[in-house]
């Protein structure tokens, strides 16, 4: 049975800013090396999926990118979200043509949309059409505009993070002001895109922090959490604030820097035998996930073999995070690592790998807010 959520006044979390530069400052050198995971890393990156009859044209291929955002959601799986756009894309070029979509409504996007997926289509559909007029009213249908100027992170969070709401409360009716269904991690997203496909140059903003980026701060506890489970919106803030700290301590740009994190989590972490879930129905009829447990069959010593056993920050990672639960209930649930019996007995071997983390950090971390709680 799934444990409750602690409530939010118990709940502690706090950046170990001198554990997270020792352990990027691993994974860094072996993005410098080029070596696992970082061999061949242009094919999974989802910006690389983009059919490449719509990168011929920069606008087309920024108005493509724009629109790949209103799927980088929370719990979808971005790959996915870049397939189906580019059939939607082929289908229906008008979804992609500002102009036309001056013209249209918003019923006709969403029986587009339908055709290929469903997923809060209504929703999206609105976002969809208002965002055309924005984009097309203020920034000539074209979204390079909206980094032109060299603008900086306040100003590029004013020009895209959507507002639906004045200081005073009062809701927007007439006039909208940024783009609808876009906040800091989406305009992050969006100039990850744009400036990754080299269709604008640097900006000042941090690598967007999605499920990949919090999965390896958790999983290293470079982010330390007192409890088991978190949600992704009360655990962003910090992941953030790490994010944009370490981007700058290491003197990377958010393309460099998000890539790292990003591909370390999808190469590496996401075939551990740590990170694997089920699926089992729950009384209300919806779909769930729970971790598989790690029992060290032969199948789950050679997945650790191939990811955990040859990692090169092993003995940070205290914890697996498996996506599939995150994907299905929007919480990260840290499921404690260890190492196959075989393993400890024959002391990396056969194995290449380094003994099990102690996880003192977290220890020692709890250790000190119980005391502080006293
Ligand atoms: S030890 Fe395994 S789960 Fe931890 S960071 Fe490395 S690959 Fe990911």
């Amino acid at each position: 049975m799934f444990r409750t959520e602690p409530r939010h006044k118990d709940f502690v979390m706090q950046i170990n800013y001198r554990r997270a530069r020792n352990v990027f400052a691993l994974m860094l050198d072996r993005y410098r090396a080029g070596e696992y995971p970082f061999i061949n890393i242009d094919t999974d990156l989802p910006q690389n999926l983009v059919a490449s009859e719509f990168r011929v044209n920069p606008l087309q291929h920024a108005l493509h990118l724009f629109c790949c955002c209103y799927y980088m959601r929370g719990t979808v799986i971005s790959s996915d979200a870049f397939k189906i756009m580019n059939d939607l894309h082929r289908e229906f070029p008008w979804l992609f043509n500002e102009e036309v979509l001056m013209m249209t409504t918003q019923h006709d996007i969403q029986a587009a949309l339908n055709t290929r997926i469903k997923w809060h289509s209504n929703q999206i559909s609105g976002f969809w059409l208002a965002n055309a007029r924005t984009l097309w009213n203020e920034w000539d249908g074209d979204p390079r505009n909206i980094f032109a100027g060299q603008p900086s992170k306040r100003t590029l969070y004013k020009r895209v993070v959507g507002k639906k709401y004045r200081p005073n409360g009062q809701r927007l009716t007439n006039r909208h002001e940024g783009f609808q269904g876009f906040q800091e991690k989406m305009t992050s997203m969006l100039a990850y895109f744009l400036e990754s496909t080299k269709l604008i140059g640097p900006t000042p903003l941090s690598a967007p922090v999605d499920f990949h980026h919090l999965r390896v701060y958790l999983a290293t506890q470079m982010i330390e959490i007192v409890s088991n489970r978190v949600r992704y919106e009360k655990v962003k803030p910090l992941g953030i604030k790490l994010a944009e700290y370490l981007q700058r301590e290491f003197g990377l740009s958010q393309t460099e820097y998000g890539d790292i994190i990003w591909l370390w989590s999808l190469r590496s972490c996401k075939r551990s035998p740590h990170n694997a879930s089920r699926k089992f129905d729950r009384d209300d009829g919806r779909e769930q996930r729970m971790p598989i447990p790690v029992v060290w069959t032969k199948n789950q010593v050679a997945a650790y073999t191939r990811t955990c056993g040859r990692c090169y920050i092993h003995d940070y990672c205290g914890y697996g995070v498996p996506a599939g639960v995150y994907y299905t209930t929007g919480v990260f649930e840290l499921v404690r690592r260890n190492a196959p019996p075989q393993a400890r007995i024959f002391n990396a071997v056969d194995l290449p790998y380094a003994p099990a983390p102690t996880n003192g950090v977290r220890d020692e971390f709890r250790a000190r807010f119980e005391i502080a709680a006293e």
